[in-house]
């Protein structure tokens, strides 16, 4: 029962696990979607900032070829010349520098769709298992419950002392009861001596193994198409 009881825990662990795991994946991909959208209107702020410049340098330069259409003197249509390849080399930076935040906002873009896809998709997967392993969760629990109730209707039934022995060497080995059927103890492999072994056979009796100490009891070879014998 006791075995029973920690493979029932084990599996309720299990399962709380693979919801818990599931969980912690959505969370990571709604901080990193929150992430992405954030550093996308960054990047499009910046590209509109950029385009609204651009806008003001064309009007600049058409500014300054109306300047250079009227200019008189050789000298005043050299500066005005000089103005306007500057006002163009910056036009042209300020193109570059909107053309390279359009590539990065696309890029960016992209990789929000495949985040998005990514945690509907995970999201889908837990909408789909959640609800069976809740189920599983509560028929697990009801197990654990009700064999945790066999066992204390059992332990009533137990000399105090037997158990209290039993409780101490689970406590340390894990389990406390082993069997034996050829002299050896199950448990831990070990001989037992063989007056112990001759009594055990013998007489409808327990002993503790004197290698692990675990309480020890003999069973019957099981012929390989007979049905298992209960262990208790
Ligand atoms: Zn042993």
């Amino acid at each position: 029962m006791d075995a029973a009881l920690k493979t029932l825990a084990d599996a309720l662990g299990e399962e709380r696990g693979t919801l818990e795991k599931l969980k912690a994946t959505v969370s990571e991909l709604d901080a990193r979607l929150e992430r992405e959208r954030a550093s996308l209107a960054t990047t499009e702020r910046a590209r509109g900032d950029c385009h609204a410049e651009v806008r003001t340098m064309t009007q600049q330069i058409d500014h300054s070829r109306e300047k250079l259409n009227r200019s008189r003197t050789e000298r005043e249509s050299n500066a005005a010349q000089r103005e306007l390849e500057e006002l163009r080399k910056l036009l042209k930076d300020r193109e570059d520098d909107v053309q390279k935040l359009s590539f990065e906002a696309e890029a960016t873009r992209k990789q929000v769709e495949t985040t998005e896809a990514e945690l509907a998709k995970v999201k889908a997967d837990l909408a789909a298992c959640e609800d069976d392993i809740q189920k599983k969760m509560v028929d697990l629990e009801k197990d654990h419950s009700a064999t945790g109730v066999g066992r204390d209707a059992l332990v009533k039934g137990l000399p105090p002392a037997l158990y209290r022995r039993y409780e101490m060497i689970r406590q340390k080995r894990g389990f406390a009861v082993a069997t034996t059927t050829d002299g050896t103890c199950k448990a831990c492999n070990m001989s037992l001596a063989p007056q112990m072994f001759h009594k055990l056979r013998r007489e409808p009796t327990i002993d503790q193994c004197p290698t692990c100490n675990r309480i020890i009891y003999y069973t019957p070879p099981v012929a390989k198409d007979a049905p298992p014998k209960d262990a208790g």
